[in-house]
C-alpha cells in the first residue's frame, strides 16, 4: 500500500528501523531544511554521533566530511530538481577507510515543492549490490518512487527501462509491464526518440552532457501518440564501472499555459486589451526597421498620441466603472477609425498611442480629425452618457523623422501644443511646435521663481455702469515682468502656470495681494463696490478656495461683500456638480461670481442657468465687431435678454469704441469694461480714477 504523499516523511520515520538498517545500502532521509528524519545505524556510526544524536539535527551542523558531502548533494538536488551524485570518503568502524558512492534524490510533495531528500549510498567496493538496489523491486524504493508526484524512470546504459514509477506510467498512459525492458525512447516523439541512442553513446564516450545535471524542457509522447511538454532532468549514478540513469519527468503543460497567459498579460493592457507600452515599442520598432519611407509604394507611418483632457473629472463625477467603460469604448472606436494594421497601446490611465500606415501628412490629418470626431461623440458607458474631451497630437514620417523615437517625440510635442491651446483638438506636428515647447519649458522654469524674485504684480481694469459711465467695480489682472525677457503676457504664462501646477501658489499670491490692496483702498475711501479676481478652472474645482477666502475675509472683515471671482464657463460646466457645490459655498460667504468669457466655449445658457452666479461676462470676441456684424448683434442681444430673464447682471468685455458702447447701452447691457473706459492700470491710478469720480458727484 502506498502511503499518503503528505505523510511520506512520517511514513519513513515509522518504518521499522531494523528493515532499513538491514537493507543492502546506507540510507538517510532529510527534510527540506536538511534536518535528519531518518538515518540508519551505519551512517550514524560513520558520523560518530549515534542515531539519537543525529535525528532532528541539521546535517550541515555536523562537521564530518560525509555530512558535508550529503548536504552539498542535497543542495544540488534542490537546485536541479534531480538526483545529485554523491561520492565521498569516510571512516567506517570495523571496516576502516571507505569510499561511499550513491546519490541524493529530491522528494517532492503534492505541490511540487521539494520537501525532503533521500540519500542512498554504499561502499564502492561493492558496486553490484547498489546497482542491484536501484533496479530491484525493493519495497522501500518502490513506495518512495510511487509516492513521488513526478515521473521517475530508471534506465541502464543502453537506455533500457529498469524501473518506472506510478506517476510516470500515468503520465504516459502505459502500464508498468508495458515499459520495463523497453527503450526509454518510446516515451519521446521524433526527432528526440531517434537521437536518443546517439546521445547516450556520445555522452558515455565523451562525458559531454546536454541534459544530465541540468534539466531542460522537452516533449513527451503518450501511448496514444499525443505529444505534451515536459521538463526532464536526468541524474546518473556511476556504480563501479557502470552507469544508471534516473530521469525525473514533469508535465509542464499547465506551467507553459500559465507562462503564455503571463506573457499575454505582460504585453497587453488588462482593461482595454491593447498593447502595453513596452510591447508597443517593440512591435513598432520591428515594423519601422523593415520599412523604407523612401519607397513610394511603402507609404509612411503616422504616430498618434491621444490624451483625454481632465479624465479624472469623469471618474470623479460618475465613478471608475464609467471611466473604465468609456476607455474601452474609446479603444474600440480607435480600431474602427484607423486602418486594420494599426498598433494601439495604452501609455497611462487616459493616454494612448497608435501607429498606422498613411499615404502622407494630409491623410494623417484626415484620420486624426476623424478619430477626434468619433472619440468625442457621446459614449454610453455603464448607464451614463459621457462626452470625452480629447487632445490628439500626430506626427508623420518624413526625410528627418524616421525612427519611432523621433516620431514619438514629435507626436508628443504636437499633443502638448493641442493641450496648451485649450485642449480638445487635433494638432499635426510642425517645426514651430518644438520652439514653442522650448519656450514653455523656459517659462515654466522661470515662473517657479517669479514670486520670490518679486516679478509679479497686479493691475486693475475699471468696470463701469453702462448708463452713468461711473466705475462700479474692477477686475484684477496679473502681470509678470521677467528680469530679462521683460513683460510676459498672461495669455502666455497663465496656461503655463496651469499646466505645471504653479497656478496654485500663484493664485494664493494673487488672492492675498489683491485683498491687501483692497484693504488699503478701503482705508483711503476709494474701494470700488467689488473687485473681481480671475480663478482658473483647476483652482476652482480642486483648491480649497472657499476656505482660503474665508480666512482672508476674517482677517479683513471690512471686505465682506466686496470680493468677486471670475471663472470661465468651461471651468464651471466641466463638472457641474462640483461647480454648484463650490458656488453655493461662495454665495454663503457673499463672494460674488461672474461667468467669464461667456460664448467662447460650446456650452449654453441652459448650463449657466443651473449655476448660482450673479454675473455674465460676454466674451470680447462677440463685442469686437458690433454693431457692424448683425449676426453678433443678434447673439449679444439674445444673451443679454436671456441673462436678464435668469436674473443675471450682464457685463460686456473689450469695449473699445463709442459705437460699441452705444449699441450695448441700447440693448440694456448693465456693465461695460474695455479700453474705452480704461486699460488695466496700477492700483494708484485706479484709486485716482475713483477719487476723481467721487469729486464730480
Ligand atoms: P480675461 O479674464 O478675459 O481678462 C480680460 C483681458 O482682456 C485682459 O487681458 C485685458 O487686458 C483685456 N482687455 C480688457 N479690455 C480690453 C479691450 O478693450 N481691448 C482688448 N483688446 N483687450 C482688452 P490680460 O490682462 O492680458 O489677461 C489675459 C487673460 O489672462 C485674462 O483674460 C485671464 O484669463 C488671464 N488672467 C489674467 N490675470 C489672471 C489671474 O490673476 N489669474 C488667472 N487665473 N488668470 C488671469
Ligand atoms: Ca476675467
Ligand atoms: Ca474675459
Amino acid at each position: 500500500m502506498v502511503p499518503a504523499l503528505s505523510r511520506a516523511p512520517d511514513f519513513l520515520a515509522s518504518l521499522a528501523s531494523s528493515f532499513l538498517d538491514h537493507a543492502a545500502f546506507v540510507l538517510v532521509y532529510l527534510d527540506g531544511d536538511h534536518r535528519v528524519l531518518h538515518a540508519d545505524d551505519r551512517i550514524a556510526a560513520v558520523l560518530k554521533g549515534g542515531r539519537d544524536g543525529l535525528l532532528g539535527r541539521r546535517l550541515a551542523d555536523t562537521d564530518h566530511p560525509i555530512a558535508q558531502a550529503v548536504t552539498r548533494a542535497a543542495e544540488q538536488a534542490a537546485r536541479t530538481g534531480t538526483a545529485a551524485p554523491l561520492d565521498c570518503e569516510g571512516e567506517r568502524p570495523g571496516v576502516g577507510r571507505t569510499l561511499l558512492s550513491g546519490f541524493v534524490l529530491p522528494h517532492r510533495g503534492e505541490s511540487g515543492a521539494v520537501q525532503g531528500f533521500l540519500g542512498v549510498f554504499q561502499d564502492v567496493t561493492d558496486p553490484e549490490r547498489i546497482a542491484d538496489f536501484v533496479m530491484r523491486r525493493d519495497p522501500f524504493v518502490a513506495t518512495l518512487l510511487d509516492a513521488a508526484v513526478d515521473g521517475v524512470v530508471v534506465s541502464d546504459r543502453g537506455g533500457i527501462i529498469r524501473k518506472i514509477n506510478r506517476a510516470c506510467c500515468t503520465l504516459f498512459g502505459y502500464a508498468e509491464e508495458e515499459l520495463v525492458g523497453r527503450n526509454v525512447s518510446v516515451l519521446m516523439p521524433s526527432p528526440f526518440s531517434r537521437d536518443h541512442d546517439k546521445y547516450i553513446h556520445s555522452y558515455l564516450d565523451t562525458g559531454r552532457a546536454k541534459i544530465i545535471g541540468i534539466g531542460r524542457d522537452s516533449l513527451g509522447k503518450r501511448k496514444d501518440g499525443t505529444v505534451f511538454p515536459i521538463h526532464i532532468s536526468v541524474g546518473q549514478a556511476r556504480m563501479g564501472g557502470d552507469v544508471t540513469f534516473v530521469g525525473i519527468i514533469r508535465d509542464i503543460s499547465e506551467r507553459l499555459a500559465a507562462e503564455q497567459r503571463a506573457s499575454y498579460l505582460a504585453r497587453h493592457d488588462p482593461l482595454t486589451g491593447v498593447l502595453t507600452r513596452t510591447a508597443f515599442l517593440e512591435e513598432c520598432e520591428a515594423v519601422l526597421v523593415n520599412h523604407d519611407p523612401a519607397d513610394p509604394g511603402a507609404g509612411l507611418y503616422a504616430l498618434y498620441a491621444l490624451d483625454v483632457d481632465q479624465f479624472s473629472d469623469i471618474n470623479e463625477a460618475f465613478g471608475f466603472h464609467v471611466g473604465d467603460a468609456a476607455l474601452k469604448a474609446m479603444v474600440s472606436r480607435v480600431s474602427e477609425v484607423l486602418p486594420p494594421q494599426t498598433y494601439v497601446c495604452r501609455i497611462a490611465a487616459d493616454e494612448f498611442a497608435a501607429l498606422s500606415r498613411v499615404e502622407g501628412a494630409e491623410h494623417a490629418q484626415t484620420l486624426a480629425d476623424l478619430l477626434h470626431d468619433r472619440l468625442t461623440a457621446s459614449i454610453y458607458a455603464d448607464r451614463h452618457w459621457v462626452r470625452l474631451r480629447l487632445s490628439i497630437g500626430a506626427a508623420v514620417q518624413d526625410a528627418e523623422v524616421r525612427t519611432l523615437e523621433e516620431l514619438n517625440a514629435k507626436a508628443k510635442l504636437a499633443l502638448q501644443a493641442a493641450q496648451h491651446d485649450g485642449g480638445n483638438k487635433v494638432c499635426l506636428y510642425t517645426h514651430e511646435m518644438a520652439a514653442a515647447a522650448t519656450r514653455r519649458m523656459f517659462l515654466t522654469m522661470h515662473l517657479t521663481h517669479a514670486i520670490e524674485r518679486n516679478e509679479l504684480h497686479m493691475v486693475y481694469q475699471p468696470i463701469v455702469d453702462a448708463r452713468s459711465g461711473r466705475v462700479v467695480s474692477a477686475e484684477a489682472l496679473l502681470r509678470w515682468t521677467h528680469h530679462t525677457l521683460g513683460p510676459v503676457s498672461p495669455g502666455e504664462f497663465i496656461p503655463v502656470a496651469e499646466e505645471s501646477g504653479l497656478i496654485v501658489p500663484i493664485t494664493d499670491w494673487v488672492l492675498s495681494t489683491v485683498v491687501r490692496q483692497m484693504a488699503d483702498w478701503f482705508e483711503a475711501g476709494v474701494l470700488p463696490d467689488r473687485v473681481f479676481i480671475n480663478i482658473s478652472g483647476q483652482q476652482f474645482l480642486r483648491g480649497n478656495l472657499t476656505g482660503r477666502l474665508e480666512e482672508l475675509l476674517n482677517q479683513y472683515p471690512a471686505l465682506h461683500k466686496r470680493l468677486g471671482l471670475e471663472i470661465t464657463e468651461q471651468a464651471a460646466v466641466r463638472d457641474l456638480k462640483a461647480a454648484v457645490r463650490t458656488l453655493t459655498e461662495l454665495e454663503a460667504i457673499d463672494v460674488q461670481v461672474a461667468i467669464d468669457d461667456f460664448g467662447s466655449g460650446y456650452s449654453s445658457l441652459s448650463y449657466v442657468q443651473q449655476l448660482p452666479v450673479a454675473k455674465l461676462k460676454i466674451d470680447r470676441a462677440f463685442i469686437i465687431d458690433v454693431p457692424e456684424n448683425t449676426r453678433n448683434n443678434a447673439l449679444v442681444r439674445a444673451a443679454v435678454g436671456m441673462a436678464h430673464g435668469l436674473g443675471l447682471v450682464t457685463v460686456a468685455e473689450g469695449v473699445e469704441t463709442e459705437e460699441q458702447r452705444d449699441f450695448l447701452v441700447s440693448i440694456g447691457c448693465d456693465l461695460l469694461q474695455g479700453y474705452l473706459f480704461g486699460r488695466p492700470i496700477p492700483p494708484d491710478a485706479l484709486a485716482d480714477m475713483v477719487r476723481k469720480q467721487m469729486e464730480t458727484v
